[in-house]
């Protein structure tokens, strides 16, 4: 089956809409026949192995097979605001950000473009030295993971909820973190643990994101034992967020309309260190400073 034949039948994520995208009919994603952006630029707000001097040539893929209603890319998730580009623009749009200094490729969203995202790779074959990082809600299939072995370096799943009542309230998906946890697994088998250039730049290896939300500690510190219970310290890095501001559907939800307190965040952030994890942390100072970057309808570049 060709990359493009999987599109006919779409199960590339848990979904599994069947939506026959090459004849235009879309599923709960949005996405299309064709891969579809909204930004592509260096981005400076990632972590600092991740983004560094230079900045992370970042792609803001449009659609999303979560749709939380907290989302401060909704304009795009949910929206599906963006411009339609082919394999080729796909590619070149790698190599341009490339070019422009970027110390990696990131790929923000992509699950339902897997298959014009691994065409772009092989169109841009070796001329495409810096490394991939797939930037993920989380919510994946292992085999459309699979899919990727070789082509990506850095995994950057965010991991957000343990309860399936949370997820499937706050995110339309009851079994995240059933699925979330089968892919975060494959994904550490497919780049291992974390490694490092010189420059302290991270060239393979996982990234798990957590954001603490709002009156949900008990439910973040379920996921941290989960992953000491899964994983050893050094195995994978741990990024814990805490930016969440209330915004989109969350201002109508009661327990998701105040900022998360900064005894909710500090008490994660001991639980992470308790258990040996290696990763970063925000500081709340900087947390105040949400930044939504600016999207596109017509490509601009
Ligand atoms: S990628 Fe989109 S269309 Fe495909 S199964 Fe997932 S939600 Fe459905």
């Amino acid at each position: 089956m060709s990359m493009n034949d999987i599109l006919k039948c779409c199960t590339l994520c848990p979904r599994r809409c069947g939506a026959d995208r090459l004849a235009g009919k879309t599923g709960f994603c949005h996405a299309g026949a064709k891969a579809k952006i909204a930004r592509a630029d260096l981005h400076y707000w990632e972590e600092p192995p991740i983004s560094g001097k230079n900045g992370s040539g970042t792609v803001f893929f449009s659609g999303c097979n979560l749709q939380c209603c907290f989302c401060q890319n909704h304009e795009i998730s949910e929206g599906c605001k963006g411009f339609e580009l082919s394999d080729e623009e796909l590619a070149e749009t790698f190599l341009m950000l490339q070019g422009k200094g970027a110390e990696n490729i990131n790929l923000v969203t992509a699950a339902p473009y897997v298959p014009q995202i691994i065409n772009a790779l092989d169109i841009a074959g070796d001329r495409l030295t810096v490394p991939i990082v797939y930037n993920s809600g989380g919510y994946e299939n292992v085999e459309t993971l699979e899919m990727l072995r070789g082509r990506v370096d850095i995994f950057l799943p965010d991991l957000k909820y343990y309860s399936c009542k949370l997820s499937a309230e706050y995110s339309g998906a009851a079994d995240y973190f059933e699925q979330a946890c089968r892919a975060l697994i494959k994904m550490w088998e497919l780049v291992g643990a974390p490694q490092f250039d010189e420059n302290g730049m991270l060239k393979k290896g996982v990234i798990v994101r957590h954001l603490v939300l709002p009156n949900c500690r008990h439910d973040s510190a379920k996921i941290v034992g989960w992953l000491a219970d899964n994983f050893a310290p050094h195995e994978i890095l741990i990024s814990l967020m805490s930016q969440y501001v209330p915004m989109h559907k969350a201002l109508d939800i009661k327990a998701l309309s105040r900022r998360t307190s900064t005894f909710e965040y500090n008490t994660i952030c001991e639980m992470v260190e308790k258990c040996g994890f290696d990763g970063y942390f925000q500081q709340r100072a900087a947390a105040e400073d949400k930044y939504v970057p600016e999207f596109f309808d017509e490509k601009y570049y």
